[in-house]
């Protein structure tokens, strides 16, 4: 193995030593997430007895929302504390060496506890996901593979992409550049600023895995808390000085003789062009707003603007609002200003399905934060455990089942998903049957983004001044919003939370492969790409968050990005160590990759026939999101399968098959 250029000690976690008393333990046990605890401790001390099958939490058989606890009875959690507590005293106490090291039987133990697959499948994924050191950095540098060629890449975009691609450049020695639009990092980070905006996946699994954060002071954190963890990263990690801000990237065009792409863009107003043999764009699928097409819209007298693009000098305070839509962003905007304004109206076209979260703004405990600063590991567990609950652990709810008739499910597991979802809809407004109808939707649960909810939504539709509409908008007058029965909405502020055109990849940029094809027009309207980054004819150039690549039964986008950047990097020690000008993936492939997808697809919730979201294109089908576990996602971007690829070697100016 080769050395790393960077060297970061920070990145990794300090624990502080333990200095209480059983008593205080004790009480902060109560507090502890105990099966990724256990797991944590089993790690620790190498002691798999804490890690019995009689508390491997059950999971979805008892229910398919995520349960406290991992659904473990009170008795089991009283056994687990017991267990925890024994094993943290000792560890205090001087009493047991940390082996430091653990082999493959006690990692099976501990992970075939807490999750309901088979260890040898998840096993790498585990380690570059809990390990102590950057399992992720690239094993090699340019200067070891070949110090005599240039090489350099252009990335487009400095959201969460683009300081991973920048932080994995450095760390290989490679050369690069980040063009970014805005004035400051952070991408869909910095451009949502609407009131109520947080992250609706685990923070802890949301997060880099080479700069984990044990101290999050929620699971489900602001906007402004990841915009400074990632304006923090790439301040410690040096990629800030690679990125140059206010620059919109116009045009890419392929070079085909010089085997390099020319970036056109505009920085503050002045044009100018770059090239580098390898563009990764990281502009993300949620990058541009949509707005709908309302007769009448610019008539509008009062102020309005989209979720996206919140104009926070308009004062809300004692106002008539509309929000138009009820999508993730919606869903976060009403809670947070109903309380300020003087009417809330919400248009609703169909109504989300909500997965029950009670912690979903909680900050995380005292106690739990103390575990998390105490004990070794603790922190990565949880991680782990995140994203198998809110990932792998879900797929079966949105899977379909062959024959299934029933209306409004696609399975047996999904109906009972749905009954369950339902049955909280009930519970919370019992003594409100006028909304019970309105919020239920008709369609499958999960078949498009289901937004977590500790009840806020019902308790916002309930208050006095605010109403959910149902009927739909017909027109946009200068005093507010007319419905279809004829009813004027007098509003004095619209806010359109009505989502990004999300299939439209690499929108607003003309992108040029060989022969001058524009990938627009190849597209034509319906994008399609290999292992969700590559394109025929498109050679060297990555799209991360490409076709297919969003996760929609929740989970993090930061894991996807790092697969999708770890493939590049290793693409591009094809390049070099093979000594390739170019490299695109074959028509076969593509189809092959493509047809794989569609069929998993079509057996999705959101795959589900009638059922309508940002997650299909045009044409109808669904070209914004990753059918498969992400385990999937991983095993296909350890590195590019050759025969799937058209290679030029360097100074040859025809292309020939690899094989
Ligand atoms: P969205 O999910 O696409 O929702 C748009 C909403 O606007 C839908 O309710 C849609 O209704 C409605 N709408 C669109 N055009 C309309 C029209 N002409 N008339 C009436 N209603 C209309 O957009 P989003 O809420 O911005 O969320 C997009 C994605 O961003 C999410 O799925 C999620 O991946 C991400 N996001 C994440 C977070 C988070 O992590 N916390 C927060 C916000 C967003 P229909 O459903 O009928 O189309």
């Amino acid at each position: 193995m080769s050395a790393n250029p960077i060297d970061h000690a920070d990145a990794f976690d300090t624990y502080l030593p333990i200095d209480i008393d059983d008593a205080e333990l004790e009480r902060i046990l109560e507090k502890a997430e105990l099966p990724a605890l256990l797991a944590a401790l089993a790690k620790l001390t190498g002691d798999t007895s804490l890690v019995p099958p009689s508390l491997k939490p059950p999971h979805t058989r008892k229910s398919f929302i995520p349960m406290p606890q991992g659904g473990l009875d009170e008795a089991q959690q009283k056994e687990a504390r017991r267990l925890a507590f024994d094993a943290i005293r000792r560890y205090r106490d001087g009493e047991i060496q940390t082996p430091g090291h653990t082999d493959d039987a006690e990692l099976r133990a501990i992970v075939s506890f807490l999750i309901t697959r088979d260890f040898d499948d998840y096993r790498d994924l585990l380690i570059h996901e809990v390990a102590d050191h950057d399992v992720g950095a690239p094993q090699w540098t340019l200067s070891e593979l070949d110090p005599d060629r240039p090489f350099k890449v252009l990335i487009i975009g400095a959201g969460i992409t683009g300081v991973v691609a920048a932080y994995r450049l450095k760390q290989a020695g490679v050369e690069h550049v980040v063009l970014e639009k805005n004035p400051e990092i952070g991408g869909t980070w910095w451009e949502n600023t609407y009131p109520g905006c947080r992250l609706d996946t685990s923070n802890y699994a949301y997060s880099f895995s080479f700069a984990q954060k044990t101290d999050w002071p929620q699971k489900f954190s602001r906007q402004s808390e990841i915009q400074d963890y990632v304006l923090k990263v790439a301040h410690d990690y040096g990629v800030r000085d690679r990125i140059v801000f206010n620059t919109l990237v116009r045009s890419v065009i392929y070079d085909e003789e010089a085997g390099e792409w020319e970036v056109t863009a505009v920085t503050d107003g002045e044009v100018r062009v770059h090239r580098a043999n390898v563009v990764i764009s990281g502009t993300g699928q949620l990058n541009s707003p949509k707005l709908p097409n309302i007769e009448g819209m610019d008539s509008f007298a009062g102020a309005s603007m989209h979720s996206a693009r919140w104009n926070h000098d308009v004062s809300l305070k004692g106002k008539r609002v509309a929000i138009i839509g009820t999508g993730a962003s919606a869903y976060q905007i009403a809670p947070a200003i109903a309380d300020e304004v003087g009417k809330l109206e919400v248009f609703q076209r169909s109504a989300p399905w909500l997965l029950p979260t009670a912690d979903y703004l909680d900050d995380i405990s005292p106690e739990l934060m103390w575990l998390f600063r105490h004990i070794p590991g603790y922190a990565r567990w949880y991680r782990f455990w995140q994203f198998w609950l809110a990932t792998e652990g879900r797929m079966p709810t949105v899977t379909a089942d062959e024959g299934w008739s029933e209306e409004g499910s696609i399975g047996a597991i999904n109906h009972a998903f749905r009954q369950e979802l339902e049955a909280e809809f009930r519970r919370q407004l019992a003594d409100r049957p006028d909304l019970i109808d309105k919020v239920i939707p008709t369609y499958p649960a999960g078949a498009k983004r289901l937004l977590r909810d500790n009840g806020q939504w019902s308790a916002t539709l309930r208050k006095p001044h605010v109403d959910l509409v149902t009927e739909g908008i017909e027109r946009i007058v200068p005093e507010g919003v007319v419905t279809a029965d004829g009813v004027l909405h007098e509003v004095d502020v619209i806010a359109y939370a009505t989502g990004f055109r999300a299939d439209e990849f690499l929108a607003d940029m003309e992108v040029r492969g060989r022969d001058g094809v524009e990938v627009h027009e190849y597209w034509d309207g319906d994008p399609r790409a290999y292992a969700t980054m590559t394109v025929p004819g498109f050679p060297n150039f990555f799209i991360c968050g490409g076709p297919n690549s969003a996760v929609a039964a929740n989970g993090s986008a930061i894991f996807i990005v790092e697969c999708s950047i770890e493939y590049i990097l290793e693409c591009i020690r094809t390049l070099v160590v093979k000594r390739l000008k170019d490299m695109e993936p074959t028509d076969a492939a593509t189809d092959a990759f493509v047809g794989k997808i569609d069929r998993a697809n079509r057996a999705r919730a959101w795959g589900a026939e009638g059922v309508t979201s940002w997650y299909r294109n045009k044409t109808g089908r669904v070209s914004a999101v990753w059918p498969f576990e992400l385990l999937e996602f991983w095993n296909m971007t350890r590195g590019p399968a050759e025969g799937d690829y058209r290679f030029t070697p360097l100074g040859e100016l025809t292309t020939q098959a690899a094989e």
